[in-house]
Parts: C-alpha cells; structure tokens; sequence
C-alpha cells in the first residue's frame, strides 16, 4: 500500500513512521525546510521517546521517504492522510482550517486512481463535508472518499498509543474506503484492535467529545484537590479511592497546574464554538475551560503565598517547563503563564527542562536556563516542580535543599511526599493536600 502522510508534525511524523513499520510504503510531505533536513538526516526534530530509532529503521529500509514534493506522493497514493496542525484561531477560538484547506487545495491537481483522502488531523465536525465539497468542485472528474480517521495518541507515548490503540475510528459510508482503511490498520486487527466505522460527523465530534471529557476530568480533580485543602482530605487517597470505581476509573485523576498542551485547550475552545454555533451550548465543558485558565493563574498566587505573600528579589527554580513529560511541546504549557506572573511580581526565574529548551527558550524571556535541578536550586528560594519528568522524581532533596538559599518547595504536580521534603528540610506545598500550619 502506498500512502502520503501531509504534515510531518508530532501526529504526522508518529504515524508515518508505524505505517512504514508495518510494510507499508510511506511519502511524508512537510513544507518546513529546517524540519526536512532533520529528517533526511535521521533525525527526529520533535522529541518522542522511541522515534529516531523507528525512523532510521524504516528509512533505511527504503519505506519511509520525506519531501516538499507533493506531486509524486501525491500521484501513487491508496490514501493520503492529512496530519496538518488546526491551531486555535486568533479572536474567536475555532479551529484554525486553513493549513488543511490549503493542503487540500495542493492534492486536487494530482489525484489519480481511486484515493482515499483522510482527515487525521483534529477537525470540527462538518469538515470533511466540506473537504468533499471543494475537492469535487475541483476535480469534478477525480475518483475519491474523503475519511474522517481522528488520532488519539498521545504526545510522550505516542508509539505505544498508535501500536496499542484502544480503537481505530474510522468515518465514512463508502464502501471502497472502508476496504482500503480495514487494509491500511489490518496489521493492528492483528493485536486486537479492529476499526470501528461509523459516520463521518460522529467521528469527527468524537474526538472532541473525548478530549472535553478527558479535560472535565482534570478541572473536576483539580476543584476537588482544592476543596480537599480546606478540609484536611488528601487528594491522591480520594482519588485513589473514587478511580476504584470502575464507571469513574483512575485515570486522569490527578490534580496539578492546569491542563495545557496542543490538544485539550484549543479543541475544548473549538467545542464551545461548535456548540455555540449550533445553537446547543455545552456549558458544562464553558466552565471546564473557565476553572483550567484560572487554575495555572492560581498556580503563581500559589507559589508567591508559600514564599511569604512576595516573590519579589526572590530567586525561583522551576522544574518543568513542557506541558507534560516526555515531549518538547510547549503549546498552552502551564509554565508560559506561571513562569511571565512570577517575572511580573520581580521574581528571577530559572528553568530547567530536560527536552523542552529549545522550544520553550523563545517564549519564556528574560529566565535564566539550568542543567539540572541542582543547578536551578543553588541559590534559589523556591523551587516548583511544574512538569513530573522522572529525573526530577529521582531528585535528591537534601542535596537540593543544601544548595539552596531558601526552604520552599511548592511541588505542583505531588512528585514528592511532605515527609521526604521535611527529612530533608523544606517548607512544603502539594496540591490537594492539608497545607502545613
Ligand atoms: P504539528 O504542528 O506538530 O505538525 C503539523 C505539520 O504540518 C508541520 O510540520 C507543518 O510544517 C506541516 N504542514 C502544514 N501545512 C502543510 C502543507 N500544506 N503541506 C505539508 N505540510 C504542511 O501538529 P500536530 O501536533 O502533529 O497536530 C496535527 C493535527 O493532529 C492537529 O489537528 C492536532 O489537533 C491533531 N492531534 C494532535 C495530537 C498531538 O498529541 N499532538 C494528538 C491527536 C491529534
């Protein structure tokens, strides 16, 4: 099978490359020149754990190609698979389309044979209809299925979630495209994960009904944590308890700074506009949004009280900037609020982040950037883990606190436990716990 994969981003270039594991001859075509030359050069030039070597393997083996042409991939495809971005647009919080009608616009002219056009990108519902309607008033002679097949990996896992899905969406009714689609996923039937067809617009909502599902799970923990504060209940032995409970389940019950990254903030946005535009408003994902953009705002108030009530000619050692571990992703990252509100107050700000700086380097100006954790913490007063990475788990406290002018750990994410912090000498604040007297 020969596929074109348009858009070599985190979802594009995770794709292509399973694709090409599974024997299938992949052409990702991507307009960045600087991502392009990475690439030829085996390179990953987004941080996913397992991916250089997946990409090697399959280039190497003559599967997976990279090109700005679109032209030949285009030509010789089964299917082509659209994986560009659809930002939040500037104004009014719909999902920015235009990277898709345009990539659209670039296929028509070189449609040959019957081709499967799928949406993997993230696209409000009605989209494909709408890519429908412009590719055959183009090419009113093409022999095409337009497929909505949304993508739910994850950004730090995203091998294993593609390898390992819970399931294949796949809209559409055509009849030719469900073969060519049941064929493209038939090494994943293999381990148990066949495709589940069904129309296009619910494919399309679906996606956006999971991600504001997943983001109502965060904001509700996170409200929870906070009245747990005021009562004296622990946050992590409650959740632990309700995720018991097989209709609510333990995932994504954990309270932190806020939902951030390049899926939840703008396809919530795009819901409530969906939804508004349609005249059948989804309040309840309103205040979802509402209580996560006043969580990360809460999260530097949080840090200026356990530092005295000011942060100011005080030194603050962040650890963490990526919207989670195991990704370079700073799109809507909890720290691009914290880290310019405590600069604001007259904090200096240091940051270490193992993967995230040379992404997160140009929007957070003006901090100064670490190593490590202990050397973020020398000299400083606060240290605030805003990301869990692992190597900030293994941190060895009383080394950090013996380097540090200060004795305040504000651990936003509950890497630590207040006996840890205390043995080694700190002033601590977890979230959703009783805040120490
Ligand atoms: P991204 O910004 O990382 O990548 C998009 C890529 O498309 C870029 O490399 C860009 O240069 C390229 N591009 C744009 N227009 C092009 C064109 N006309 N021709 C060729 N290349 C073009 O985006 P992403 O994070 O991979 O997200 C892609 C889509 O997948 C979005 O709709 C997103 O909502 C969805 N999605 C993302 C994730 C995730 O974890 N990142 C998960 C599920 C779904």
């Amino acid at each position: 099978m020969n596929i074109c994969m348009i858009g070599a981003g985190y979802v594009g270039l995770v794709s292509a490359a399973c694709f090409s594991e599974f024997g299938w001859t992949v052409t990702c075509v991507d307009k960045d020149p600087q991502r392009l030359a990475e690439l030829k050069d085996g390179k990953s030039p987004i941080y996913e754990p397992g991916l250089d070597d997946l990409l090697q393997r399959n280039m190497a083996a003559g599967r997976l190609l990279f090109t700005d042409n679109l032209g030949p991939a285009a030509k010789n495809a089964d299917v082509i698979l659209l994986a560009v971005g659809t930002p939040m647009r500037r104004g009014d919080g719909y999902a920015d389309l235009s990277y898709v009608y345009a990539a659209v616009e670039e296929i028509a002219p070189h449609l040959k044979g019957f081709t499967v056009i799928v949406t993997k990108s993230t696209v409000p519902v009605g989209t494909s209809r709408e890519i429908e309607r412009r590719l055959r008033a183009a090419r009113s002679d093409g022999d095409f299925a337009i497929c909505s097949n949304p993508e739910f990996l994850r950004e730090g896992s995203a091998i294993q979630d593609f390898m390992h899905p819970d399931r294949v969406l796949v809209g559409t009714d055509d009849e030719r495209a469900k073969d060519v689609m049941g064929r493209l996923y038939q090494p994943l039937a293999l381990r148990s994960a066949p495709v589940m067809f069904v129309g296009r617009e619910s494919a399309e909502l679906a996606k956006y009904a999971a991600n504001a599902f997943l983001a109502l799970k965060i904001s509700f923990i996170n409200e929870i944590a906070d009245l747990c504060e005021q009562v004296g209940a622990d946050v992590q032995e409650l959740a632990s308890a309700i995720g018991k409970d097989r209709r609510i389940g333990d995932k994504f019950l954990h309270p932190g700074p806020g939902y951030g990254g390049s899926c939840f903030p703008k396809d919530v946005s795009a819901l409530i506009r969906t939804a508004r535009e349609n005249k059948s408003p989804v309040s309840l994902i309103e205040q979802v949004q509402r209580v996560n953009d006043e969580r990360k705002i809460a999260m530097a108030h949080r840090v200026e009280a356990a530092a005295g009530g000011s942060v100011r000619g005080k030194t603050i050692a962040i650890l963490g900037a990526t919207f989670k571990p195991n990704t370079d992703d700073m799109r809507d990252a909890p720290s691009l609020i914290i880290v310019p509100m405590l600069q604001e107050r007259g904090a200096t700000v240091r940051v270490v982040d193992p993967q995230g700086r040379r992404q997160a380097e140009p929007l957070l100006p003006g901090v100064t950037w670490s190593e490590s954790a202990l050397e973020a913490a020398a000299g400083a007063d606060v240290l605030v883990t805003v990301t869990e990475w692992n190597e900030f788990r293994a941190l060895d406290l009383k080394a950090a606190k013996a380097k540090m002018r200060g004795d305040v750990l504000v651990d936003l994410r509950n890497v630590f436990t207040a006996e840890l912090a205390h043995a080694a000498g700190f002033r601590y604040s977890a979230v959703g716990r009783k805040p120490e007297e």
